[in-house]
């Protein structure tokens, strides 16, 4: 029976979420939540490989309190059960932060575990780095950006697809990999399932202290990055009219947008 871990985050609701168009940043607070489309995949993967070889799923998030939903979604599906990590110790934390406390939960609460399977990255932060640090701090291989897998006695044999390659690799368990949102598609939870796991299933919580974490690994003081400042990028555009010989015209093209265009090409125009 495989013992699976999947790391759920719970992200805003963007298409329902007013931005401030002062600052250019998303007004959280008023965002409803949802699962983070790729951990959807993620989970969808793992419920597929539990109706093949039996086996059981742990959800785990860290977040807010309300952050449990998605637990209780990802109960809905099919998962067996699900933990919370969610301290205001653990706010502000980055991805180094973040994946710390999922490593040091996931030893302490699922210690024999075969599998973690993560989104290959979030809808609101997007860095993608979750994954391969979580492997990092478990010492177990772990391989990114994962299609498809089936697997073969003690091994994952995986596609990914890398740089328009495709490539078949195995990974032995234990491991973890991060799913993309091109197969495995979210089934949809039932009302009844929903109405199940919400009435009746219990979500574990954990503070900083149950797990025995120390509160300077943790949050901001744990976390060696920081967001200088958060924008919308806005496009300009403007006409330019060149005028003059074929020669100056080219001239003033290069002279102008050179550097552009070697990057959109990637050759140095300047280079003779
Ligand atoms: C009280 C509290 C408040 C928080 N508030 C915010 C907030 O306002 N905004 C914010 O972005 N983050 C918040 N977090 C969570 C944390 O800071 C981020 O999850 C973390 O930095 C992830 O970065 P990312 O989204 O780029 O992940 P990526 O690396 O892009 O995510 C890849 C995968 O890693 C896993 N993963 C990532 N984050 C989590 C998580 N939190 N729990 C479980 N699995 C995860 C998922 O499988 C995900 O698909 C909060 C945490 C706590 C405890």
């Amino acid at each position: 029976m495989l013992k699976m871990v999947v790391c759920i985050k719970q992200v805003p609701m963007v298409s329902e979420l007013p931005w401030n168009p002062k600052t250019g940043t998303l007004k959280r607070e008023l965002a409803e939540g949802m699962m983070n489309p790729a951990c959807a995949h993620a989970l969808e993967a793992a419920l597929q490989i539990k109706s093949r070889h039996s086996g059981n799923i742990t959800a785990i998030t860290m977040g807010p309190p309300m952050a449990e939903e998605v637990l209780y979604e990802a109960i809905a599906m099919g998962a067996d059960d699900g933990i919370l990590l969610s301290d205001p110790a653990m706010a502000g934390g980055d991805t180094y932060a973040t994946s710390y406390i999922l490593a040091r939960t996931i030893e302490r609460q699922c210690p024999n575990f075969d599998l973690v399977l993560c989104g290959c990255f979030t809808s609101d932060s997007e860095t993608s780095q979750v994954g391969p640090q979580l492997a990092e701090e478990l010492d177990i291989p772990a391989a990114a950006y994962v299609e498809d897998f089936e697997i073969k006695g003690r091994k994952v044999r995986m596609q990914r697809i890398s740089d328009n390659f495709l490539e078949i690799m195995e990974l032995a368990m234990p491991g973890l990999m991060t799913i993309t949102t091109r197969s495995y598609v979210p089934r949809y939870p039932t009302l009844g399932s929903l109405d199940e796991a919400f009435e009746h299933q219990q979500i574990k919580t954990f503070k900083a202290k149950d797990l025995g974490l120390d509160l300077k690994t943790i949050g901001r003081s744990g976390s060696p990055t920081r967001i200088i400042n958060v924008y919308s990028p806005t496009a300009e555009k403007k006409n330019v009219v060149l005028k003059g010989t074929a020669k100056k015209v080219v001239d003033d093209i290069l002279a102008g947008y050179g550097d552009k265009i070697s990057g959109v090409i990637g050759k140095d125009l300047k280079k003779k």
